[in-house]
């Protein structure tokens, strides 16, 4: 939680910021025991570059430890999601189609992923959705009632990318995806 930045959609943003400007990712507060004094503390790397080449791979992550109780926190762009290789634009795409009514074999053969990944997804999103739904509507009252997931997902997904809604629920403490 609070791992995820409001900032850098995009792989090449998120590099340049590492190197350039570190202090963007500093979390004003440690996620464990609430104190400021949090400093860098190194950067691990993963996979994160889904292109054909992944040129960009290994991607690093700043890592950030408190002074005061020692536990250390990493901190995410909009354009890594947390423990899924796949970014949430590739799932943005995949959950769309599956809400507008599209079998999850034919999502997985469209956007060639395997159909437990594609399953997995969209489970989870079933299994949180309601805890999404409280406290997005709770910050954006425009996404008002709805009958069902799907009609709040399409309304949600219109009003902002699926990056931004889960970053915004990490703010709020929320476990996501
Ligand atoms: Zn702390």
């Amino acid at each position: 939680m609070h791992r995820i930045v409001f900032a850098f959609p995009v792989l090449e943003q998120h590099l340049n910021a590492v190197d350039r400007t570190p202090q963007v990712y500093r979390p004003v507060a440690c996620v464990h025991c609430g104190c400021s004094d949090v400093w860098c503390h190194g950067r691990y790397h993963r996979k994160a570059d889904r292109s054909a080449a992944g040129a960009l791979n290994p991607i690093p992550v700043l890592r950030f430890r408190c002074r005061t109780c020692s536990r250390t926190c990493s901190r995410l762009p909009l354009c890594i999601a947390p423990h899924r290789w796949y970014n949430w634009a590739d799932q943005q795409r995949v959950l769309l189609l599956l809400l507008a009514g599209c079998s999850q074999r034919r999502a997985s053969a469209i956007f060639a992923l395997g159909r437990h990944t594609v399953r997995r997804w969209w489970q989870r999103l079933g299994e949180r959705s309601l805890s999404f739904e409280f406290h997005l509507r709770s910050r954006f009252g425009e996404l008002g009632r709805s009958v069902d997931i799907t009609e709040f997902w399409l309304r949600c997904l219109q009003r902002m990318p699926l990056c931004e809604a889960m970053a915004w629920l990490d703010g709020d403490g929320v476990c996501v995806p």
